[in-house]
């Protein structure tokens, strides 16, 4: 079939180009869309972010009746039936998705603010493109920010720009100028569209006001006539299916439909359609092909036409049975028989499996599981910035295998092995099997809430650790004895003493290095104006009882040692690495300063 669609190919029969538009945040990606489309989506967005990928269809006449004024645009030799564009999200959260989005594109509008050059997004984006070879064209926008800029959106951008005040032309080449400095850094070379005769190695730029519709011609047409020529091939109609989930959404009144990208091929009433699902894939019969009127955006209006069939590119709505489990951000396959059905439910596994696998992970960390592709990379950005590091990503419920998948960093850090589950469901088999474990399964349809029971599951491990491990972290310590406060010469020992450096805890056992290390026993209570303290710092005065556990006779005030010799804690390797392990933070920095001073005393290595 590959074969007869290669055959078929032909650069007279073109699809509409899949364009998406791109750039750092607020440079008028959703204003040039909405130019494009003059509906004004934008008001209706909370916050002004668009978080979902949407699709417009601008047919050829709207390119047409757009590029009347532009110079040397013959419409004539139009060959594309039209322009599909897709809405890309603009927030942060996404930028996996952003990456799956252009990676369906078949050319992409880079969005860049007159006024703020290069900003970090449009940097990021910009590498996208070059990494993946994507063709693009760069918007200047915002140009009606110039001082004393009037606009004119009837007239070519580029005579326009010409009959501008001398000091607004001035300023225009001023920031031209920078920004094809700041793109040469990035290795890019950029010219005016108009005075670009080598589209190999330059990259066009176009003028822009998404506001009020200057230059937005020239962009169309610029688009237009470089996506017919240069790219004519990939263009070519093929009957080989191209198409992409977008979105699962419900509707009132049609249920759960799904919106997809059909890049290339066929997509007709009846087929049978094989896709990834969060349980697994799904195969349905597709029972409604259905289109917003052209210029609308699918989500938009509510407002649908009914096809047979529907050709690529397109943006449609699929109703069928069983798509409430479907996932978007991946392909969507038709089947001609039943073998080959039972071949992509495979491959639609694959898919998922794929784009899992592209998720940078740590190989300690955290188990995450979500709903979508979507929740879970919103969930992943979100652990990013909280450096919360994940090892491991799943979609769908909580199943056995992911539990035994969570509890391999049972052996490398107790606190990972957790499953932050996003807005999906826990098996009964796996809650159980975690309990057992020990996995701890967090669940919340709130990321903040995920988060806060994470991070207090973790303070309470780390409590209990120190709780462990206190026996062995002996802080280091100086202390001398004062000599007119010696209360009892042997066992136990009770002695004024001051602290000299460091902090006494109870517990600790003490030594005299200038006694070759002479053991005396273990401080069993420290009291201050007679009253039980568990610790005792630097420059505290400080009455002590030390009782002889060294297992051997024991050692006397007076005799063995007296007020001149130098008392020390008797740190080893093993409690050094229980204060650095679980005690970092109640040890100063001159404590440390102290325990390199000991170690060297007591010759430890
Ligand atoms: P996005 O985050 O890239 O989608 O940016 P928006 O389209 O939401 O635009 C951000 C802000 O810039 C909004 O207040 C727009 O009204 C404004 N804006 C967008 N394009 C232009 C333009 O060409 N000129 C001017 N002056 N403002 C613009």
């Amino acid at each position: 079939r590959r074969e007869d669609a290669e055959k078929a190919k032909s650069t007279d029969n073109l699809r509409a180009p899949v364009i998406c538009v791109l750039g750092h945040v607020d440079t008028g990606k959703t204003k040039m869309l909405d130019t494009i489309r003059r509906t004004n989506v934008q008001d209706n967005e909370a916050g002004g972010i668009t978080q979902q990928i949407g699709a417009t269809q601008v047919p050829v006449e709207a390119i047409k009746e757009r590029c009347k004024q532009v110079k040397d645009f013959k419409p004539d030799e139009l060959k594309i039936p039209g322009f599909l564009i897709i809405d890309t999200p603009g927030h942060e959260s996404f930028a996996n998705l952003r990456v799956r989005g252009q990676s369906l594109c078949d050319f992409a509008i880079l969005v860049v603010d007159i006024m703020h050059g290069l900003e970090a997004q449009t940097i990021e984006s910009l590498k996208l493109l070059l990494k993946g070879g994507s063709p693009f064209v760069i918007a200047l926008n915002k140009i009606d920010r110039l001082y004393n800029y009037t606009s004119n959106p009837r007239k070519d951008i580029y005579e326009h720009l010409k009959s501008q005040p001398q000091n607004t032309q001035l300023e225009f080449k001023e920031r031209y100028e920078k920004i094809v400095a700041e793109f040469a850094e990035q290795g890019v070379n950029v010219v005016l569209s108009n005075k670009n005769t080598n589209p190999d190695e330059y990259m066009s730029i176009v003028p822009t006001s998404a506001m009020l519709g200057d230059g937005v011609g020239n962009l169309m047409g610029h688009i237009a006539q470089t996506t017919q020529t240069v790219y004519a091939n990939k263009l070519a109609f093929v009957d080989e299916l191209d198409a992409t989930v977008m979105e699962v959404r419900t509707i009132p009144g049609l249920g759960t439909t799904i919106d997809v990208i059909l890049v290339n091929g066929r997509l007709r009433v009846n087929d049978i359609v094989v896709l990834t699902g969060s349980d697994g894939p799904i195969m349905t019969q597709i029972r409604e092909l259905l289109m917003p009127a052209p210029l609308k955006e699918i989500r938009v209006k509510n407002e649908y036409l009914h096809y047979k069939e529907i050709k690529g590119a397109q943006g449609v709505k699929i109703l069928a049975k069983n798509l409430e489990k479907a996932l978007a951000g991946l392909p969507l396959f038709v089947a001609n028989t039943l073998d080959e059905a039972e071949y992509l439910k495979e491959e639609s596994k694959a898919q998922l499996s794929k784009a899992l696998h592209s998720i940078k992970k740590k190989s300690e960390g955290v188990y995450v599981q979500a709903s979508t592709l979507g929740s879970l990379e919103a969930l992943l950005e979100f652990l990013n910035t909280q450096k919360i590091p994940y090892s491991n990503v799943n979609i769908g419920p909580v199943h056995k295998k992911d539990v035994q998948k969570a509890a391999a960093m049972l052996e490398h850090k107790a606190e990972f092995a957790c499953i932050l589950a996003f807005d999906v469901k826990i098996e009964r088999e796996a809650q159980l099997f975690a309990d057992r474990e020990g996995v701890k399964i967090f669940q919340a349809d709130i990321i903040y809430h995920l988060e806060d029971n994470f991070l207090k599951y973790r303070e309470e491990l780390k409590e209990k650790a120190r709780k462990e491990h206190e026996h062995l972290a002996i802080f280091p310590c100086k202390l001398k004895i004062l000599p007119e406060h010696v209360f009892n010469t042997r066992n136990p020992i009770v002695v004024g003493v001051k602290i000299e450096a460091g902090q006494l805890k109870k517990g600790v056992p003490l030594c005299v290095p200038s006694k070759n290390g002479l053991q005396i026993g273990t401080v069993s209570s420290i009291q201050r104006n007679h009253e039980e303290i568990p610790l005792a710092k630097t420059s505290d005065d400080v009455c002590i009882r030390i009782e002889n556990t060294t297992g051997e006779a024991p050692k006397l005030y007076g005799r063995h040692f007296d007020y001149q010799d130098l008392l020390v804690s008797q740190i080893s390797r093993e409690s050094i690495d229980a204060c650095k392990n679980y005690f970092r933070d109640d040890l100063s920095r001159t404590d440390w300063q102290l325990i390199v001073e000991l170690k060297k005393i007591l010759d430890i290595y």
